[in-house]
């Protein structure tokens, strides 16, 4: 590991100040992804500068619904009572995510900002895009079956790993950001980037803007919920699919749908036709098997995740299925 010089300053000007001023200074939190970067050679920082100082870590709600602090840890917030009683689909989210250790030391922020599990991105021996841009991408025609099957490019398939990003993304949340021109809300569905010609760049952010707070309103379809995630071991694996899906119901007709996939693209992967298809539409079997036929449109598979195909489509009936108690 290289040497680095480390600071915990108070406020948060002063934080955002240390990476305007330093081209090589990085935002470090609970650090459960960036020191393995570092480890692994994958990310130099020149300056640590650790934010753990800042007042970023409340959890409260207001009139709009629920505000979480950047600094927040995943327990704390799967554990709130509150949080527990208002957004179960969060909840959910967050208990499927990780090891408890992992979850003791994860911040809110740094966990929507965590880099993808390619195999490839983590040896430094192998071509990647998105660790090395212009050196080519190993999962193209290496094994891939961990990789996307929507919103590629062919600079980079990888998929984004975060489980709770993906309930962020369907629950409508907003995150708010500060930069040097001040704060800013971005819809969380708008946060993280496809891969395009530009797979080093994950999120919208710019390199010295700081995640503040995660909002989430408070909507009819919170509680109707379910996330589904499919992996290969029961716990602290990455989901090779997972959704999350959030319905109101009036009489058994569908008033709103939401729906969001992990472990398919680059991005959380929202999926906006099916939600449409199902709004005003009895709950029913056929209907959410409709539905997700409809999000499949347009997926590609790559040599080793055929297999998604068939598991993308089941897992979003089984999950809307689970949501409205009919599973
Ligand atoms: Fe790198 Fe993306 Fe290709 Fe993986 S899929 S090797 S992260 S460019």
């Amino acid at each position: 590991m290289n040497q680095f010089q480390y600071i915990q300053p108070a406020k948060q000007k002063a934080a955002i100040d240390a990476l305007t001023k330093d081209a090589k200074a990085m935002f470090i939190a609970g650090g459960t992804n960036l020191l393995d970067l570092m480890k692994r050679g994958l990310a130099a920082p020149e300056k640590l500068v650790d934010i753990n100082k800042l007042p970023l870590k409340k959890i409260e709600f207001n009139n709009n619904g629920l505000r979480i602090g950047a600094l927040a840890l995943n327990s704390e917030v799967a554990q709130d009572k509150l949080v527990r009683e208002k957004q179960p689909l969060l909840v959910q989210a967050l208990e499927a995510g990780a090891s408890g250790q992992l979850r003791n030391m994860a911040t809110m922020g740094g966990n929507i900002l965590q880099r993808t599990r390619c195999p490839y991105f983590y040896d430094i021996a192998l071509p990647c895009n998105k660790r090395e841009p212009g050196s080519g991408c190993g999962a193209l025609a290496g094994f891939n079956r961990m990789h996307a099957i929507f919103g590629f490019s062919d600079k980079c398939i990888a998929v984004h790993p975060s489980d709770m990003s993906v309930a962020l993304a369907a629950l409508d949340a907003t995150v708010v950001v500060a930069g040097p021109q001040g704060e800013r809300q971005i819809l969380f569905t708008d946060l993280h980037r496809l891969p395009g010609d530009q797979p080093e760049k994950d999120t919208i952010l710019e390199r010295n803007e700081l995640i503040l707070a995660i909002d989430i309103p408070d909507k009819p379809f919170a509680q109707k919920v379910h996330y589904l995630k499919a992996r290969d071991r029961a716990s602290y694996a990455f989901a090779l699919v997972s959704v999350a899906a959030a319905l109101a119901t009036d009489k058994n007709i569908i008033t709103a749908a939401r729906i969001a996939m992990g472990g398919v693209a680059h991005k959380p992967w929202r999926l906006f036709e099916a939600e449409k298809f199902l709004e005003g539409k009895p709950v029913s079997e056929a209907n959410f098997r409709s539905a997700a036929e409809l999000a499949m449109q347009g997926a590609k598979a790559f040599n080793h995740n055929a297999y998604k195909l068939k598991l993308a489509p089941n897992s979003i009936a089984a999950a809307l299925k689970a949501a409205a108690g009919i599973a």
